[in-house]
């Protein structure tokens, strides 16, 4: 393979914007389904009041992180208080609750990974999953959301990039790509990192929220609204953005030594984190630190034949953005 890094943009990347906006547009949701959404919320509350009065619920993931395309499931979990539970039993006992309401495809998952109920609601057509204290998600879904609220370029470039994902068949963790979530990291690391940044790194000021959730203290600044403008100095558009994203990934990212970090702002090195060997199943060929357990690796999931597959979709990313006539199209073409 060449590793060429193209240090230079095509000359005509602005006129891109307004095709690039174009999808980002098309894949927002629309206002009706967040009312949807409060609406099987409030059913499914009920429900659990009544069996659980001390219990809540909360909504994660894409339709919380605002990274959420149109037309997605919801991810719900409830937050039992007590961590001495028994999950299996819990969720058995929901799906029984619910299925004796007109809740559709009602089915615990007690042995997956994440063991949760899963449920279709036919009054407002929404597929939604639910799992017990799985609280890390819940608060990791706010820092993601009030990164988004600093700079519209954050959600632009993630909806771009995650559209592409799922174009090229490398959103799919069981098959050793990357989650939705990583990709997010991805792009939050990388406008950290642009000149002059467009994010701060919110865990590296003051604290202004703190939790502590499974022995995991998260912490960070959130008055948000007070960083608007921000990136401001920077005036770069969508689409020297998008090229920069996957230039850096086919190129500029060091794979043997580098872990992105958005909880530093910056990169730290594997040898620091012992990432340095295969351990178990985690091989550490792509690096991604989560930005609250820190142990964990969200690039763990990729082995040897994946990384190729990821590394090889960089490339091919990167040179559409900097040679293709047409980028808007060619890079979402499907596999
Ligand atoms: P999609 O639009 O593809 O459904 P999503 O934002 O729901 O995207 P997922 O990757 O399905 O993304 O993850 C849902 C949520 O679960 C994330 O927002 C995050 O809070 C949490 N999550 C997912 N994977 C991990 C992980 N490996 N470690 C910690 N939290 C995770
Ligand atoms: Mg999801």
């Amino acid at each position: 393979r060449n590793y060429r890094s193209h240090t230079e943009c095509r000359g005509d990347i602005n006129r891109l914007n307004t095709p690039f906006l174009a999808i980002y547009e098309s894949l927002i949701p629309a206002e009706e389904e967040k009312e949807k959404q409060k609406q099987l919320m409030a059913l499914l509350d009920k429900h659990v009041k009544k069996e659980w009065p001390g219990a809540r619920l909360f909504l994660y993931g894409s339709c919380a992180n605002s990274f959420g395309f149109r037309k997605s499931d919801i991810d719900v979990c409830l937050a039992m208080g007590d961590a001495d539970i028994n999950k299996s039993e819990i969720l058995l006992r929901l799906a029984d609750i619910l299925k004796s309401d007109n809740l559709e495809n009602v089915q615990a998952l007690t042995r997956a990974r994440v063991p949760i109920v899963k449920l279709m609601d036919p009054v407002t057509g929404i597929s939604c999953d639910i799992c017990v204290n799985n609280l890390l998600a819940v608060i990791n879904t706010k820092l993601l959301r009030d990164y988004s609220k600093i700079d519209v370029r954050l959600r632009q470039l993630a909806f771009i990039v995650k559209h592409w994902a799922k174009s090229r068949g490398v959103n799919e963790t069981y098959q050793g790509t990357l989650s939705s979530y990583a990709y997010v990291l991805m792009c939050i690391h990388f406008l950290q990192q642009r000149s002059p940044s467009i994010l701060p790194c919110l865990q590296d000021m003051e604290i202004t929220y703190s939790v502590n959730v499974d022995n995991v203290k998260c912490s960070f600044f959130d008055q948000v609204e007070k960083l608007q403008g921000f990136g401001s100095r920077n005036g770069e558009g969508i689409a020297q953005l998008v090229w920069a994203f996957f230039n850096y990934w086919a190129y500029c990212h060091d794979y043997a030594n580098d872990v992105i970090s958005i909880r530093t702002g910056s990169i730290v090195s594997k040898r620091a984190k012992d990432w340095t060997r295969r351990i178990g199943n985690d091989r550490h060929l792509i690096c991604i630190e989560d930005p609250f357990e820190v142990s964990h690796d969200l690039g763990r999931v990729v082995d040897k034949r994946s990384i190729r597959v990821l590394r090889e979709e960089f490339e091919r990313a990167a040179e559409i953005m900097q040679h293709d006539p047409n980028p808007c199209v060619k890079l979402f073409e499907p596999y």
